[in-house]
């Protein structure tokens, strides 16, 4: 937790008129005692969740409650224009996934479902949107970023090829991350670059799938010779790209 990360309803107005925030959630808790060793007194880096970044001094420390000021200093750090369409992972791979993609400025995640994505991921528990909004949230407190990222899905594969993805690709060049294809992965773009990037399921996308991304005009591009975990693949194709 690099960054204490606030949303509205953690915030009150102290009886002399000046901001304050107040985290009372035993995992932001315990983080500030055990891993900050947090001291009245001192400044942290604080952020409201779609705004601004700033310091705040901590006021008030016990065991239930932190209390904190906070001034906005800037802005947060300029997002990657990725659009990511993921193939639903397992769920622990999925959590770390949300997290990796936060921490590295993805805005924007669609989990689709491919023929190799097992059907009983759609059911996990780990897809409800307070469980997703933690895994982004940890990505977010650790990267130093206060922007949420937006995640929707796609529960059925053609459907939203034909339907939904041609207008995404009106504004953003396809990629789809596939060992076998024969471009190498572009390398060093800017982040304001529009990008859509395809990353498969554990067992890959079948060729039908491929022909089909192809088809509506997504790239197939390769890391090298080394088949990557989703997890791992995610990381190495945003930082390889941007
Ligand atoms: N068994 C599959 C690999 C799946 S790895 C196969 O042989 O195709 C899971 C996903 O991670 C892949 O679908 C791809 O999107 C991405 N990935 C992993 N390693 C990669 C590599 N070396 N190049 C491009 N994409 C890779």
């Amino acid at each position: 937790m690099n960054l204490i990360l606030f949303s509205q309803a953690d915030t009150f107005t102290s009886s002399d008129g000046e901001l304050r925030v107040r985290i009372n959630d035993a995992r932001r808790l315990a983080h500030l005692h055990q891993v900050h060793r947090a001291e009245e007194g001192k400044m942290y880096r604080l952020g409201e969740i779609n705004g601004a970044m700033g310091r705040g001094e901590l006021l008030t420390l016990t065991e239930q409650v932190a209390e904190f000021s906070f001034v906005a200093e800037q802005q947060p750090p300029a997002a990657l224009n990725v659009h990511v369409l993921l193939a639903l992972p397992r769920p622990r791979m999925l959590a770390r996934s949300l997290e990796n993609m936060a921490a590295l400025g993805v805005k924007r995640i669609t989990l689709i479902n491919t023929a190799r994505v097992e059907k009983s991921f759609w059911q996990s528990p780990e897809l409800r949107e307070e469980k997703i909004m933690h895994h982004l949230q940890l990505g977010l407190e650790q990267c130093c970023d206060t922007l949420m990222p937006q995640v929707d899905s796609a529960p059925r594969f053609k459907p939203f090829v034909e339907d939904q993805l041609p207008a995404l690709l009106a504004e953003r060049r396809g990629l789809v991350a596939d060992p076998g294809a024969a471009l190498p992965c572009p390398r060093g773009l800017p982040v304001e670059t529009p990008l859509l990037l395809a990353i498969g399921p554990e067992g890959g996308f079948v060729d039908y799938e491929l022909e089909q991304l192809q088809q509506t005009g997504v790239e197939g591009v390769q890391l090298g010779a080394r088949i990557l975990r989703v997890e791992t693949a995610v990381v190495a194709l945003l930082s390889r790209l941007y």
